[in-house]
């Protein structure tokens, strides 16, 4: 008998999932409003099957209403969050709620009819709109907490799992699931005083539902993401399909603000950061440096070579650039063949000797295609002695530059010295 049931609960799980998944992947086709309005429509279905209708299960006696359709619901909304932003997700949450409190507000009205039987002799049955009372109230206020605390758990996950959705998936049901049933008890338990076997055997068909959906998921996302794109083979747009709309646009804003050709941050990273890392730097009362780096007569490979073998240049240029700035602080391209590098903590001194040391690194470094040496000029300068913000100590390496370059170029030029090879 109970195996009977647990057979039917699984039916019912597979079905139940199976339709509302299509709704939601076919959304574009069909409008967004046949899945919400599906799920609206089932949560009336699911409120009077958790009052009234339960089950003998292998492992006790529970409702397919809080556990089927409730959990059942809470997973469709994280699966249309994950599909669509935090705008579209908050429709069926705010909606939900609402239209439980009309409807609980209405049931309350309607009691106050002198209402007429149809058939003389059939006794008028009440007894849903009595439970649309103080309980419906505290289940609405947990099935909100809970669609935004899915959303929430499932975005924290994130920093954690990124690409292990399905795992994502479990814990959030799990999670979730277990403090709503939590909750819920609670008010049972206040009302009617229900035993704690209430609480074991509910939460135990919740989380069947939650590892039956889970699976049910898995198969989905492996159908959706293999289908489209050769699983041995995943490029962006299938990564894309994995993460949710903030995760999307992080991602690009992570690739926005990098240099194209040479993959270091560009000009405008460079303006966003280094004002905030030199007021840091100041707060704490420590000198910041920064260099302004130009290659020596590049326009020439550009001329004898070509632009494209210049960008391979530059590449190089940047990657062994980075590499040396790498522990010390941050390389910027600020423009054609010119590059910045901030250095937090370090007084004007050790800023030069770096500087140097980047000099003489591209001796044994980065060659000219024909063979011949590459070299640099930088200008260094140092806060607080040359000025106090960004735009005065870029102005102060940058005078420096010139003088280097106009010294003959391959040198290093600071506040007190110069450095000439
Ligand atoms: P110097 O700095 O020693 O005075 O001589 P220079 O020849 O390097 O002169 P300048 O810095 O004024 O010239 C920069 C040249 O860099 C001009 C431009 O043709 C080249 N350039 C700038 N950006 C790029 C780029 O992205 N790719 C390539 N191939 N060349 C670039
Ligand atoms: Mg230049
Ligand atoms: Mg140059």
């Amino acid at each position: 008998m109970e195996f009977i049931n647990l057979a039917l609960f699984l039916v019912e799980a597979v079905f139940y999932f199976s339709v509302m998944t299509c709704f939601l992947h076919f959304r574009n086709k069909l409008g967004l409003g046949v899945f919400l309005t599906a799920l609206g429509v089932m949560h009336f279905m699911e409120t009077y099957l958790a009052a009234v209708f339960y089950i003998q299960l292998p492992f006790g006696v529970a409702s397919p209403g809080s556990s089927i359709l409730f959990a059942g619901k809470l997973m469709m909304i994280l699966m249309l969050y994950m599909k669509e932003d935090a705008a579209i997700v908050r429709q069926p949450i705010y909606g939900l709620f609402l239209g439980n409190l009309l409807t609980v507000a209405i049931a309350q009205l309607v009691k106050f009819h002198h209402v007429s039987t149809l058939t003389p002799g059939q006794p008028i049955n009440t007894g849903f709109l009595d439970e649309m009372g103080i309980l419906m109230v505290w289940g609405t206020a947990f099935l909100y907490l809970d669609s935004i605390g899915i959303i929430l758990l499932y975005e924290k996950l994130g920093t954690f799992l990124r690409r292990r959705i399905v795992l994502r998936f479990a814990i959030c049901g799990a999670v979730i699931l277990t403090f709503d049933q939590a909750g819920f008890y609670a008010g049972l338990y206040y009302l009617y005083d229900a035993p704690a076997q209430v609480f074991f055997d509910g939460w135990q068909a919740k989380l069947l539902a939650v590892g039956l959906y889970t699976m049910m998921f898995a198969v989905y996302q492996n159908v959706t993401t293999t289908r489209a794109f050769s699983s041995n083979n995943r490029n962006v747009g299938d990564v894309f399909n994995d993460l949710t709309f903030r995760e999307r646009y992080e991602d690009l804003l992570s690739r926005s603000g990098v240099d194209v050709l040479t993959g270091v941050p560009d000009r405008a990273r460079m303006e966003a950061e280094i004002p905030k890392a030199l007021d840091a730097s100041l707060r704490d009362d420590t000198p910041a440096s920064l260099l302004i780096i130009d290659i020596d007569r590049f326009k020439s490979i550009n001329d004898s070579f070509g632009h494209l073998k210049g960008d391979e240049v530059l590449k190089a240029v940047a990657a062994v650039l980075s590499r040396k700035t790498e522990a010390f602080g941050r390389l910027y391209r600020f423009g054609g063949e010119e590059f910045v590098i901030f250095l937090p903590s370090t007084n004007h001194d050790k800023a030069m000797a770096f500087a140097r040391s980047v000099q003489s690194s591209f001796y044994e470094g980065v060659r000219r295609p024909d063979g011949t040496l590459l070299t640099l000029s930088i200008g260094v300068a140092t806060s607080q002695e040359d000025g106090l913000s960004f735009n005065t100590l870029l102005a102060q390496a940058d005078v420096r530059l010139y003088e280097a370059k106009n010294n003959g170029r391959d040198q290093v030029r600071g506040r007190y010295e110069v450095f000439q090879d």
